[in-house]
């Protein structure tokens, strides 16, 4: 299998290219047809194997393919990560594929403050990438509306869960319109993530590296 093979336009050909990205890695063989496609995906995937870009290149797809969304405040691409770590690969993963069409990525976990965050917010986005805690304070303080997502990935779900932050996932997915695409990635399934993934997902595809 080659990227070719899933459609991807020119500018973002030639940024996974630039990126030396030769030939899809195995869950991303395996997830981008599926996520391209619309469908809900369980993604049974470790940190390494290439999970990100899997998630990533359908979203920047996903929000060039609705152009009159631009106008519209809010984020269309919500990803909830479990720690601050992790949501920094994540935002400089999407950052590489986003600038080449101008797409507003906002950070949203401890190291800025709430109010940066805030400021940022307010002037939009189209993508954010957030752990739990700091994105559930955000919404509080009114500084973004999940009106238009239609997009949401939870990443690394196990360790959101060993974290504590079910009831603040719950909460996120529970302010995101139910139209929504929804994939869940986690490198193993507990009990209670497959309940979680049985409840917030629509008839599911489920992949596993
Ligand atoms: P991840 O599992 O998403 O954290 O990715 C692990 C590493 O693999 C990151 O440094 C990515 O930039 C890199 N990577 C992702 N996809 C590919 C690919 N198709 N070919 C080569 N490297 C990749």
């Amino acid at each position: 299998k080659t990227f070719d093979d899933c459609g991807f336009a020119p500018p973002l050909m030639s940024a996974i290219a630039k990126q030396g990205y030769e030939k899809p890695t195995s869950i991303q063989c395996q997830a981008l047809p599926i996520v391209l496609s619309g469908r809900d995906i369980i993604g049974i995937a470790k940190t390494g194997s290439g999970k990100t870009a899997s998630f990533v290149l359908p979203l920047i797809v996903h929000i060039m393919d609705q152009p009159e969304l631009a106008k519209e405040e809010g984020p269309v691409g919500v990803i909830c990560a479990p720690t601050r770590e992790l949501a920094h690969q994540i935002y400089v993963e999407c950052k590489k594929f986003a600038k080449i069409h101008g797409l507003r990525v906002s950070a949203l976990y401890g190291g800025m403050s709430k109010l940066e965050q805030f400021k940022e917010l307010k002037a939009g986005c189209e993508i954010v990438v957030a752990t739990p805690g700091r994105l559930i304070d955000l919404l509080k303080m009114k500084a973004l509306t999940m009106f238009r997502a239609t997009y949401l990935v939870l990443d690394e779900a196990d360790r959101m869960f060993d974290l504590g932050f079910e009831p603040q996932i719950r909460s996120i997915v529970g302010q995101i319109r139910p139209d929504r695409q929804t994939l869940l990635f986690s490198a193993t399934m507990p009990r209670k993530v497959e309940k979680l993934a049985r409840e917030i997902l629509s008839d599911p595809v489920r992949v596993t590296v």
